[in-house]
């Protein structure tokens, strides 16, 4: 039983950057203005992830890492449909079946702070008191410890810290009014730092780099019967090598494939060929319209009528590039 637990937390968790998504959506939905990442050998040997949200209710550190645990069942139906989306109280409980947690948090009505740890889902022993500022900071440890498989798996210090860094960027982008910061406790300095109350330009210059606001354009805000969009594009590429096409489907960081496509034919137009788009959609529509995919992840959707949406993207993308190129 032991070993399928394991298994089943390593699907959930592939690398740091899962863990770091998951914490980071666990921070927003208890209302952070603030979070700030701490990497150790790009997550590998520790992350930490700290917020001002909520905090968590003493009460509720002895189960907190058990499977099934959530504060959320009322609230989940907003994000996606609730046959598909497969976290409901799985993320901790997966983190700490494949590495040691530590969690230390105050709520409003706390004096002090608490500090909690987790081995296989189980609180060892009872928790403590200490210093802390209201909110919640989470730190994991060795990661895949007990997992060779996954630990042979995982890419150099570099490769896993790139793909957090890519994930905290496209989150600090979409909350832009939260603030986001990223450090490697190697570095001396950080690197990402978007302010509180940031615009979105602002945070797109905080990581992308302020050249990408020269040719940046907004989508303009759409209505259709399938939904509702906003976003910018630019036909500047900083990057060179990739497209970057970012999609957030009620305020989830997604890939959507359909909507790619559709992408890439609008900018065909606009683009030299050997240049790429840099795009960000935010698409709110129904939770029951939304497909979940049987990627381990669960990051890839498809929507009901998505031909539709994806059509109005591509118009309302056009649009915006005839007026940054003109
Ligand atoms: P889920 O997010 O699906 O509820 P998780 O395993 O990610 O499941 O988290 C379990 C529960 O722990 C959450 O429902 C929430 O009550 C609490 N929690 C986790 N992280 C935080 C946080 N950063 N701040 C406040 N509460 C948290
Ligand atoms: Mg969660």
């Amino acid at each position: 039983e032991d070993v399928i637990a394991k298994i089943a937390a390593g699907e959930v968790i592939h690398r740091p950057v899962n863990a770091i998504k998951e914490l980071m959506e666990n921070s927003l939905d208890a209302g952070a203005t603030r979070i700030d990442v701490r990497l150790m050998n790009g997550g590998m040997k520790q992350l930490e992830i700290q917020d001002n949200g909520t905090g968590i209710n003493c009460e509720d550190l002895p189960i907190l890492c058990q499977r099934f645990t959530t504060s959320k069942l009322s609230k989940f139906e907003d994000l996606f449909d609730i046959q598909t989306f497969g976290f409901r109280g799985e993320a901790l409980s997966s983190i700490s079946t494949v590495a040691r947690v530590e969690v230390v948090t105050r709520t409003e009505s706390m004096e002090y702070a608490v500090r909690a740890k987790y081995q296989d889902g189980e609180l060892l022993g009872p928790p403590e008191r200490c210093a802390g500022n209201r909110g919640t900071t989470i730190i994991v440890r060795d990661l895949f410890y007990n997992l060779d498989i996954r630990r042979h798996a995982l890419g150099s210090t570099t490769d896993e810290f790139n793909r957090i860094l890519s994930v905290m960027q496209r989150y600090a982008v979409h909350y832009c009014s939260a603030a986001f910061s990223l450090r490697r406790l190697e570095k001396g300095v950080p690197d990402l730092v978007v302010p509180l109350q940031a615009t979105r330009q602002q945070a797109i210059a905080a990581s992308w780099g302020a050249k990408m606001l020269t040719k940046l354009t907004p989508l303009s805000p759409t209505v259709t019967p399938q939904g509702t969009f906003e976003g910018v594009a630019s036909t500047l590429e900083y990057h060179g090598a990739r497209p970057t096409v970012i999609t957030f489907v009620n305020g989830r960081l997604v890939e959507f494939p359909a909507l790619k496509s559709a992408i890439a034919g609008a900018y065909r137009h606009h683009l030299p060929s050997r240049k790429h788009p840099w795009v960000f959609v935010a698409l709110t529509v129904p939770a029951g319209d939304v497909d979940v995919n049987v990627h381990p992840t669960k990051e890839r959707v498809s929507l009901v009528s998505e031909a539709e949406l994806c059509d109005a993207v591509a118009t309302a993308l056009d649009r915006s590039l005839q007026v940054v190129r003109g």
